[in-house]
């Protein structure tokens, strides 16, 4: 498994830097985010390095499909409300332009009552 040691989700992964995980199976991990934006805010990170969805090739298709897959699960388990009347946003923020921080690929997982998406 490829990982860079200046990255802090690297570092998450490798336990080098304390988090709190919700998942964590031989491919991914997931963990509340630091800087919560909603009552439901966290990260699901694939373990291996890869920068961002920029670098993504036919390859991690389906270390992709797990996160879009798996996502769900840990969603309405951490307490979102059941579909349609509750639900999530799911968001991948890709380089600067994007929105992106850590230069690691996380897919941000949102919930619960979301007065924090309007206006
Ligand atoms: P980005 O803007 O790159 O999509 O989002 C990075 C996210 O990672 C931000 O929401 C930020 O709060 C979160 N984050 C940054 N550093 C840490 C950390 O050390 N631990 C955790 N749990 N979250 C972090
Ligand atoms: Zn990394």
């Amino acid at each position: 498994m490829s990982h860079d040691p200046n990255c802090i989700f690297c570092k998450i992964v490798l336990g080098q830097i304390p988090s709190r995980k919700l998942h964590e199976d031989d491919e991914l991990i997931a963990f509340h985010d630091i800087h919560p934006w909603a009552p439901v805010h966290f990260l699901l990170v694939p373990k291996l390095h890869i920068p961002s969805m920029a670098q993504v090739g036919p390859e991690h298709a389906a270390l992709l499909g797990r996160m879009m897959t798996l996502a769900p699960q840990l969603a309405f388990r951490e307490g979102c409300r059941p579909y349609p009347e509750g639900g999530f946003r799911m968001v991948v923020n890709t380089g600067a332009d994007g929105g992106q921080e850590v230069p690691h690929l996380h897919l941000h997982v949102f919930g619960g009552p979301r007065p924090w998406l309007k206006g």
